[in-house]
């Protein structure tokens, strides 16, 4: 699954030029177009590297009942179907082949539900879940519709060898449970996960029988996200686990938009301090050093007299990057506010600290902004201390002392102590 190339079978061209271009313009896949059964044929004896996904017509002209479908599906290629019309019984039948989704061929919003599928597919393919069932037969189906939709998929016959997997694979967003299984039963199961998982970190899907609504009530009380009744469709199945994903993926948004800073994507300063607490409080307790640095860009206020705003923004988001680039995941860094920057180093000897904080300033100089063929060209005061202090505050104003230091001494230049 690492082509990125798309087949679009379609005998009528305006309908196969409309999904190339959306397909091209949302996610620049590259799409090969075959108009009738026999190119699509051709196309796939002579193709060398695969196609990750297919998007098929159920109707083409010398293959009038949906046997390209099948054709398609035999060379293990995923597929999206697009059609004019689907009945139930033409949808039953599709679907046992390798059939992702189905979508209504009439304007623009299947244009948007076709993208949707296909971005959920990529998606997918970093996404794990976990079959929790002592049913072999029954895991064995779950898995094959997981899999259709591009999901990696890990098994286990009863609640502890569920945790135990859990344990070791961070991959894992969902599990799926029935909940009669020996050793462990799927209540007991969700009881223990929860007292170590969050439902807004893993999602868990209960699996219940008809006629026993009291059996999902369980399920969702123990800490459930949601559950399914058997036997179950395999369309709704899906949805349920797509609906799971999502609200989690909103979350992780959400929690990702409450410590970081929107125009430059670094941390926020409200980040800095919460992480930044806790990081000088163990590193005082097991004696690990650390620095502070504070930075601000020189006249920024002349780029933004000069160039508008807009390039301002632009050029917080290069300097940013720079940032980024040149410290370790374990430091912070984080905008401090404005044109401000501030640093954590966490456990650089120290005397690294003149050559790293020196080649940053050189680095910022070094390389401007390219924008509208223009280079601007823009440099940076630091401020950096690296005397241990009482508190992380202390700290702070230490370097920010050294920051104005720099500023009031010519600017363009690192003063550490
Ligand atoms: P100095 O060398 O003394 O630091 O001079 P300076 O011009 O960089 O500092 P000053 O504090 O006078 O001006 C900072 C300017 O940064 C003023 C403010 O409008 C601008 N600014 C603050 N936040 C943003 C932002 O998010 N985007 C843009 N484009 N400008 C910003
Ligand atoms: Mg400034
Ligand atoms: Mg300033």
């Amino acid at each position: 699954m690492n082509s990125d190339k798309i087949l679009i079978v379609e005998d009528v061209r305006f309908f196969s030029n409309l999904i190339k271009d959306k397909i091209t313009s949302e996610f620049g896949y590259e799409c090969t177009i075959a108009n009738n059964f026999q190119e699509a044929k051709n196309i796939l004896t002579s193709q060398e590297e695969p196609f990750m996904l297919a998007v098929l017509d159920l109707h083409l002209p010398d293959a009038p009942h949906g046997e390209i479908v099948e054709y398609v599906s035999s060379k293990k290629i995923p597929s999206i179907v697009a059609t004019a019309l689907i009945n139930d019984n033409v949808r039953d039948q599709i679907m046992t082949h390798n059939v992702l989704d189905y979508i209504i061929k009439e304007g623009k919003v299947s244009l948007d539900q076709l993208t949707e599928t296909i971005r959920r597919f990529v998606r997918n393919n970093k996404i794990s879940i976990l079959v929790v069932d002592d049913s072999g037969v029954q895991r064995m189906q779950t898995r094959r519709i997981l899999e259709k939709q591009n999901f990696s998929v890990f098994e286990a016959a009863n609640g502890q060898e569920a945790l135990d997997l859990i344990k070791d694979n961070n991959t894992i967003r969902l599990v799926i449970t029935d909940y009669n299984m020996p050793v462990m039963d799927g209540f007991e199961f969700v009881s223990q996960l929860r007292n170590q998982i969050k439902m807004d970190e893993l999602a868990v899907i209960g699996l219940s029988a008809v006629g026993n609504p009291v059996l999902s009530a369980k399920f969702l009380k123990k800490g459930a996200n949601d559950f399914v009744t058997k036997p179950y469709h395999e369309e709704e199945f899906i949805w349920r686990i797509n609906q799971n994903i999502e609200i989690l993926d909103n979350i992780l948004k959400l929690k990702e938009a409450v410590i970081k800073d929107h125009l430059t994507g670094l941390h926020n300063r409200r980040h800095f301090f919460s992480a930044g607490t806790s990081l000088f409080e163990n590193a005082k307790r097991k004696n690990i050093h650390i620095a502070i640095a504070m930075l601000d860009i020189d006249h920024f206020k002349n780029i933004n007299d000069t160039y508008g705003h807009d390039v301002g923004d632009q050029v917080l988001k290069h300097l940013s990057q720079t940032l980024k680039s040149s410290f370790r995941a374990s430091d912070i860094v984080a905008r401090y506010g404005g044109e401000e920057f501030i640093i954590m180093t966490v456990n650089m000897a120290p005397e690294k600290y003149p050559d790293h904080f020196e080649n940053l300033r050189k680095k910022i100089e070094e390389t401007p902004l390219t924008t509208a063929g223009e280079e601007i060209t823009f440099t940076s005061s630091i401020g950096v201390t690296t005397q241990q202090a009482s508190s992380l505050e202390k700290m702070i104003k230490e370097a920010d002392t050294l920051l104005y230091q720099a500023k009031n001494s010519g600017r363009n230049r690192v003063l550490i102590q």
